[in-house]
């Protein structure tokens, strides 16, 4: 499901791997009627990616019925905020997930990068979190110095 208006964009999807492909492209559609530089847009997309993966990936136990929410909106001064929300087991530690490679699945071939990459490519990264109750990442990005500044 996927309501959009001139400034924001929500997406309803199912955690499943198939989605984030899918969602990751509404996004960077949305953002691509912005005066937004291709640079920052792939950032955008990156650590976007990494959010959604995360809330595939880990939140949930079984992947029937569980449900993620992706939002964008663009505030008046250019700044992108991106929240990706599900509803899933929570972090229990949440410096310590945030940690470089610190992966709570290191069987299953995770590099642990998740946030490290978010963090670097977005000004800001916050996570809240409630156990068995859900994630919410906000990702933030200034766009205004950057696109005045265009070679
Ligand atoms: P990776 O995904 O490779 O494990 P990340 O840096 O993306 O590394 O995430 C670090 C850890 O944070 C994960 O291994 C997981 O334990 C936890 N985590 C991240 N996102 C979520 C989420 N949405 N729900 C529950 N746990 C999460
Ligand atoms: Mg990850």
């Amino acid at each position: 499901v996927c309501s959009m208006s001139e400034n924001y964009i929500k997406i309803e999807s199912k955690s499943s791997i198939d989605n984030i492909a899918p969602i990751r492209i509404c996004v960077a559609t949305f953002l691509s009627s912005l005066n937004i530089h291709i640079d920052e847009l792939m950032d955008v997309k990156t650590a976007l990616s990494e959010a959604v993966t995360n809330a595939v990936d880990h939140a949930y136990d079984e992947e029937s019925d569980s449900k993620i929410i992706v939002e964008a909106k663009i505030r008046d001064d250019e700044k992108i905020i991106i929240t990706v929300k599900d509803f899933g087991k929570g972090i229990e530690d949440i410096p310590l997930a945030m940690t470089p490679m610190y992966t709570s699945k290191p069987e299953n071939e995770h590099a642990g990068m998740g946030f490290t990459i978010m963090e670097s490519f977005m000004d800001e990264v916050i996570v809240d979190s409630v156990i068995k109750n859900g994630t919410t990442i906000t990702l933030t990005k200034d766009i205004r110095k950057k696109s005045t500044n265009k070679v």
